[in-house]
């Protein structure tokens, strides 16, 4: 399309001028494949249509959210009734109470939750509370792990053990990130090292059981399994970040994947987000009474939100949770989810490119490599001009997966057997250029 009648061009050379970079997250603005970024006009079920009228299979459904597709009719029908009654109160409502109790029914390790409006504010008031709880202030997290944009966060390791991270963004002073221990991901031996030097002060471990921010890196069970043991020998809480692998990769989250080889194996804590709120903003951190009765206005550790537990972006999380929670979801979303990621490899395979594809649920990745990673080093492996000539091929065939080779993809309910083979054979065509 010539760049005058292009309205993806004209409208990105318009957000620019007043929004940084032209999008309102960073991943928006397409700078790690390059080319423009899509502006989406309106979506229904696994589609949605840019400026510019393009229909695409979409594999990002709002980077997890979109579980059932856009524009389900029961959750539609909650929203709308919802709004008629009132957009936000500042006071409590009997719909928080009900979307609480759901949670804590699909994810019992939890026996209170709080509300919040963002996956980001939830990881970093899991984390405040968690060193509230155990008077500590050591952290750790993994590399190539993402627990939102918190100052405390924004960290990559230092030099060895002994020394704690450097910040990886410019406004993150030293001292905010000097209690941030990072590490490798699935590294047992680190690990150990780690906590045989700081364990006494350690608050808590903050892991994503299925990392989604590297692509597709599941932690192995040893890995797992260690985590969990240092962990309670310590006294430092486990903290599953499972924002994105919440009510995604399985009903009861990936604490209930874990504990499927591990008996018994819970986390402490666990911070949620995405699919729990339906597309709205709405996340929830929760855990432990006796952890989480240590939070205002119960106990000294302060946390507050004028729009927390919002009524329609409850409305619309307790809509999407009933929808998954009915018999077999999970059973045909996980067959399609495989449908796909076992089409790709088909098609890698008869045109001799390097590939390799795991998924749990609905969530899913794959990698020009292969074997599957285990940590970040091995994932940026990939060669990304050759992700670069995938993304854009795919891209120009209706297929839009995530514009950066780091990110997970996500299959919803309402991508049919037509949605992946139409998909599987785009593919096809883009690995014979290979
Ligand atoms: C998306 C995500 C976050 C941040 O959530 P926001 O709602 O974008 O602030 C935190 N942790 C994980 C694992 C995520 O995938």
């Amino acid at each position: 399309m010539k760049p005058d009648t292009d309205r993806n061009i004209a409208l990105f050379d318009r957000a620019r001028r007043v929004i940084p970079g032209g999008v309102n997250s960073p991943v928006r603005a397409f700078r790690a494949v390059g080319g423009t970024p899509r502006f989406v006009q309106r979506a229904q079920g696994a589609y949605f249509w840019d400026a510019n009228g393009q229909r695409h299979i979409d594999y990002i459904g709002s980077w997890g959210p979109m579980i059932l597709g856009h524009g389900h009719p029961a959750v539609l029908e909650a929203v709308q009734k919802a709004a008629v009654d009132g957009f936000s109160f500042g006071a409590p409502t009997e719909r928080e109470i009900e979307l609480a109790e759901a949670i804590l029914a699909l994810v019992p390790s939890m026996d209170m939750v709080r509300l919040v409006s963002s996956g980001t504010e939830a990881g970093m008031s899991a984390i405040r509370l968690a060193r509230g709880a155990t008077g500590r202030s050591k952290i750790i997290k993994f590399e190539g792990c993402y627990h939102g944009h918190a100052d405390a966060l924004l960290v990559k390791a230092g030099s060895g053990l002994a020394t704690f991270g450097n910040p990886t963004s410019a406004g993150v002073p030293a001292e905010v990130v000097q209690h941030t221990l990072v590490l490798e991901y699935n590294n047992v031996a680190q690990l150990e090292e780690a906590f045989a030097l700081h364990g006494q002060d350690l608050a808590c471990l903050m892991i994503e059981p299925i990392a989604g921010n590297m692509n597709f890196v599941r932690a192995s069970l040893p890995f797992m399994r260690r985590c969990r043991e240092l962990c309670s020998q310590y006294g430092a809480l486990l903290v599953f970040d499972e924002v994105m692998t919440g009510c995604r990769v399985a009903l009861g989250s990936a604490q209930s994947v874990y504990a499927r080889d591990i008996p018994g194996f819970e986390p402490d804590m666990t911070v949620l987000g995405k699919v729990i709120g339906g597309g709205m903003p709405l996340a929830a951190f929760g855990g432990k009474r006796a952890v989480m009765e240590q939070l205002a206005p119960l106990g000294p550790v302060y946390q507050a939100g004028t729009l927390s537990g919002n009524p329609v972006a409850t409305a619309c999380g307790l809509a999407t949770l009933r929808e998954i929670s009915r018999p077999g979801f999970f059973e045909s979303l996980s067959a399609m989810t495989r449908r796909l990621v076992d089409g790709l490899a088909g098609a890698a395979q008869e045109t001799g490119v390097p590939f390799c594809a795991d998924s749990e649920g609905g969530m899913f990745g794959f990698f020009l490599l292969p074997e599957l990673p285990q940590n970040y080093a091995q994932v940026m492996k990939t060669d990304g001009t050759r992700f670069n000539t995938l993304f854009h091929g795919l891209l120009d065939r209706g297929v839009y997966i995530a514009p950066a080779l780091y990110e997970a993809g996500f299959v919803s309910a309402a991508h049919t057997a037509a949605d992946i083979d139409e998909t599987v054979s785009a593919a096809r065509d883009v690995f014979r250029l290979l």
